[in-house]
């Protein structure tokens, strides 16, 4: 789960975090009346979206008047702000982070993730920190300071003088990335990164800007995080099938997946990627999954308009196949399908859901093997684009192809 920068900095504040003093804004003149509480000569009007890179996108403006605030802040709330990470629609702006404006002598760069290979936290840090963290990141890597944190001993004494060591700031400001590193493992985290963490005239270490991410399976630790959830920034598709518990994750691609089980899941994706065709999602509906939770899940990735074709592959163990097959087919009653559907199920009751399947009247392709699930649901999108061809032709077509792979 990810939160916005005030919220993240809410939380920073609470480990004793230096940040910047500032306020949400909702409205235009809640960020002036926000200004006006902060009192000071220089603003800084701050998009709040779940993306970073707002700085370049236009979206992080100094003010220095109350009239300035005003101006800027009615010219990004409502803008449909465009980063490296928003995708080329970029993100709606519905709230504003009004903060003091800092004096900034040096950006530097702070990040902590968890890292699979070491099973460790690894902290990151670099003198190169700010907007081009990114490029400095891919150029220069070895401006990148890397420590792994040893998970018995936390971030000790000697690791924390290290850090500050290698960002060129005195031994005295080594108990902050204690600070940092304690924030990560109470919060469970997932992710905490403070780009760009300053040093400011006045020589003091402020986080000017948090982004932080929580591991979803430990926010049942956190109601007072999952109450900053802002359904505004997530996907409409995964917040509906987060009601069905199904875990659904949209793509790119035009072929809807209905598997179960998540490596099942990840194994038909990849099927489909090797015959040619895009999947448009993630779906794992689970080893419970009802008619009704089928239902919904059909829905759901129908209501992506980019699907036109799905492609159910279920492995029959708990649940078995009859009920996924009576589950298909009143989904595809109820939503009156009309792009391919291609059905394979393995497993128990196999036989029984294959002749409920063919026994509906229902226009679904049934397939045996994944290799042959994967090509018929291709091939069965693919069809209905391209004009009719005599079908001699077309299979010739196909075994010539087929010759040159064998070569
Ligand atoms: P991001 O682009 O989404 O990562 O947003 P940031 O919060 O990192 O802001 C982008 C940039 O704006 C920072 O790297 C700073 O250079 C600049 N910035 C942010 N706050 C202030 C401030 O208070 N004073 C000044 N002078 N610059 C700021
Ligand atoms: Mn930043």
């Amino acid at each position: 789960m990810k939160i916005h920068e005030y919220q993240g900095k809410e939380i920073f504040r609470k480990f004793g975090i230096p940040t910047p003093r500032g306020f949400p804004a909702f409205s235009v003149d809640e960020a002036v009346e926000a200004a006006k509480k902060l009192g000071g000569s220089v603003w800084v009007v701050k998009a709040q979206i779940h993306a970073g890179g707002r700085g370049k996108g236009g979206g992080v403006k100094v003010a220095k008047s109350l009239d300035e605030v005003r101006k800027l802040a009615s010219a990004i709330l409502g803008m449909q702000l465009k980063t490296h990470q928003t995708g080329p629609q970029g993100q709606k702006v519905r709230r504003l982070l009004i903060e003091e404006g800092a004096a900034i002598k040096k950006e530097l760069y702070l990040g902590m993730v968890v890292d699979r290979g070491t099973q460790k936290v690894a902290l990151m840090a670099s003198t190169e920190g700010g907007m081009d963290i990114e490029e400095v990141a891919a150029k220069t890597p070895q401006k990148i300071f890397k420590l792994f944190v040893e998970p018995s001993s936390g971030l000790t004494d000697a690791d924390a003088g290290k850090v500050a060591a290698n960002l060129g700031l005195p031994a005295g400001a080594a108990p902050i990335f204690q600070s940092v590193y304690r924030c990560f493992l109470d919060t469970d985290a997932s992710l905490v990164e403070i780009n760009p963490l300053i040093i400011t005239q006045q020589g003091q270490v402020v986080a000017l800007d948090a982004k932080l991410n929580f591991d979803d399976n430990a926010l049942f630790r956190h109601p007072e995080i999952v109450a900053m959830r802002d359904l505004d920034e997530e996907d409409p598709l995964e917040i509906e099938a987060s009601k069905y518990d199904l875990n659904y994750i949209s793509l790119d691609g035009n072929i809807g997946c209905m598997v179960n089980g998540a490596g099942l899941a990840m194994a038909t994706m990849d099927t489909v990627k090797l015959f040619g065709g895009s999947p448009a999602n993630f779906l794992d509906v689970g080893g419970s999954a009802t008619p009704e939770k089928v239902t919904a899940a059909f829905k759901i990735m129908l209501s992506n308009p980019k699907v036109k074709g799905i492609l159910v592959n279920i492995f029959g163990g708990i649940m078995q196949c009859d009920t996924i097959a009576k589950g298909v087919i009143a989904a595809a009653r109820e939503v009156k399908l009309t792009v391919p559907l291609v059905v394979r199920m393995k497993g128990s009751n196999e036989d029984l859901g294959k002749k409920l399947l063919k026994d509906s009247g229902l226009p679904i392709i049934s397939a045996d093997g994944m290799g042959e699930a994967g090509k018929k649901i291709v091939a069965a999108i693919t069809k209905k684009k391209s004009k009719p061809k005599p079908v001699k032709k077309k299979k010739k077509a196909v075994k010539a192809k087929k010759g040159k792979k064998k070569k």
